[in-house]
């Protein structure tokens, strides 16, 4: 169980899209984690059209039918970009800013957290864009995760996501890996974001390799197909009953 919802003042993405969303501009949204250097988001980014998006993103967006539940949605770009294809589409987020943003944008954008098993409705294609399985942590919440996706996907229904293999930061000089397999998976990474005065709690965000996906979905009785790759350990995964 997990219902918990982002209030503004802890809220530094949120900030960063609800001050770009009213005068076109933000200041730096900072990324820290303990594993990589401090990184940046550009928050144009997270406006961004059809055009601007990463070939893996198209590739999702065409592969969209029917209803849609928009994962994370963020500024609600994916969500906008199908709407205008017809789409009827909702868009979810912890972001109680975000849904504000997206709400003026025109979207149906509730403040729902993913794994609250309360929300049941039914949906022909479930989007997660950016490495929206993120949400999931760590490894040990997949089994959880694929128990709500089943929740929510109608009979023919299809989860789409991308996300990357991050092995290649363990890679040394020679092309081996050197991941400690006892250890936590190495696709686990904590963040924490700033934004102005605001500083958000760190976070668990998961990423993860095709295998690894696979693996959780078969043992939940669903499947899953690689259905793109990027040029960088990136892919596009569709998962279905
Ligand atoms: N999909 C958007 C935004 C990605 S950022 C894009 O591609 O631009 C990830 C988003 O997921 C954030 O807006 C964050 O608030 C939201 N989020 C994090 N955990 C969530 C959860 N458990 N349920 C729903 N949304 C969540």
């Amino acid at each position: 169980m997990d219902n918990t919802l982002l209030e503004a003042r802890k809220d530094p993405m949120g900030r960063a899209i609800a001050d770009y969303h009213t005068s076109g501009k933000a200041a730096k949204l900072r990324v820290l984690s303990s594993m990589f250097y401090e990184d940046e988001i550009p928050v144009a980014t997270l406006f961004r059209s059809y055009e601007e998006m990463p070939p893996l993103e198209k590739t999702m967006l065409q592969m969209a039918h029917g209803r849609v539940l928009d994962v994370g949605a963020g500024s609600g770009c994916h969500s906008l970009v199908l709407m205008e294809r017809g789409h009827e589409v909702v868009a979810i987020d912890i972001s109680e800013l975000s849904v504000q943003v997206m709400r003026s944008r025109g979207i149906e954008a509730r403040t729902i957290n993913f794994f609250d098993e309360t929300f049941d409705e039914k949906f022909d294609t479930i989007l997660m864009a950016m490495n929206g399985v993120g949400i999931v942590g760590k490894v040990e919440r997949m089994p959880q995760f694929m128990r709500c996706v089943k929740r929510l996907l109608a009979p023919d229904g299809q989860l789409l996501l991308d996300s990357s293999d991050l092995r290649y930061i363990f890679e040394e000089e020679d092309g081996s890996f050197c991941i400690d397999l006892a250890g936590k998976y190495y696709g686990e990474v904590d963040f924490e974001m700033r934004y102005k005065g605001v500083k958000g709690a760190t976070f668990d965000w998961l990423y993860i390799d095709f295998e690894t996906l696979a693996y959780y979905a078969t043992a939940a009785g669903l499947k899953c197909e690689k259905c793109a790759e990027g040029d960088h350990y990136d892919y596009v995964a569709r998962i279905s009953r």
